[in-house]
């Protein structure tokens, strides 16, 4: 008789220097993946937790604009690379070692190579957390790094549109075959309050939090769309950084609680 083949086991090299590694993923860009990385990040540095944060998104990496980072990263054997501090956390990103618009040049086996040295070379140092900032996708470059690196929970940030949704069921779907735990959907930008007090669903409403259901996943809450909250990523201060007591920030903080329970 037949036996099924047992499912196939990835080997996962852990990333050295922190106790956990959380990845923020979306299907598409634009959808505000990496102003939701930092700020979670900040959120939960707010909770006590030593916190690295890893731009892996080669093709536009933000965190050097989000962190107003300006320095380059030192190595000091010319192998490894000592991350940069800013507000108390450890960073790094590919925009900080070359020019941001040479990764859109590059093919598949070089961005998976950068994502190597990102991973592998970096000497994060006492961390209770790394934030990965993800590229946006489901390509080969996603597949490597959940096949590869030993991830302790995945989040996906989506818009309520239907296009959206519709990508945001192959992330779950990748996640679930990868074996990499899903913490949850953040719902961003659906609702924007106005100088009123009127809120607006400006996508529509409800669809990842409906997503989230049909999937036996949690959905982690709404960030509305908010100028605050641009402002200070375009000023290099994230608000849960520099203004926890914001609004905005306490809805960060609030997810935060949600999955530190889930990976600590
Ligand atoms: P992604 O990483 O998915 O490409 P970004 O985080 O770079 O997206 O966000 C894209 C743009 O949208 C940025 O200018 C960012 O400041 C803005 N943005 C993201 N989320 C919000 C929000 N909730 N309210 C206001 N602006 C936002």
């Amino acid at each position: 008789m037949s036996q099924k083949p047992p499912p196939k086991q990835f080997t996962k090299a852990p990333i050295t220097g922190t106790k956990s590694v959380i990845m923020i993923s979306s299907a598409k860009g634009g959808v505000g993946k990496s102003t939701i990385a930092v700020n979670l990040a900040f959120a939960l540095q707010k909770l006590g937790l030593k916190i690295g944060i890893l731009d892996a998104d080669v093709y536009g990496p933000s965190l050097p604009k989000l962190l107003n980072l300006k320095e380059k990263p030192k190595s000091e054997d010319n192998k490894s690379i000592i991350p940069l501090e800013k507000f108390g956390a450890q960073c790094m990103s590919m925009g900080l070692l070359i020019d941001e618009q040479t990764p859109m040049m590059w093919r598949g086996p070089m961005v998976i190579s950068a994502i190597k040295t990102m991973t592998q070379k970096v000497l994060w140092k006492d961390r209770d957390v790394i934030i990965i900032d993800m590229p946006p996708g489901t390509g080969d470059t996603q597949l490597t790094f959940v096949q590869e690196i030993k991830i302790d929970g995945a989040i996906i940030v989506s818009t309520p549109q239907d296009l959206a949704l519709l990508d945001v069921k192959r992330g779950i779907q990748m996640f679930e075959k990868t074996g990499v735990k899903i913490l949850g959907l953040i719902d961003n930008m659906s609702i924007f309050k106005g100088n009123d007090g009127q809120e607006y669903k400006i996508f529509g409403e409800g669809g990842v939090k409906k997503t989230a259901k049909e999937f036996n996943k949690d959905f982690l809450g709404y960030i509305p769309l908010n100028q605050d909250l641009r402002i200070s990523a375009d000023n290099g201060e994230p608000l849960t950084c520099s203004k926890p007591d914001h609004e905005i920030s306490k809805i960060f903080l609030s997810i935060a609680e949600k999955i530190k329970l889930s990976f600590q």
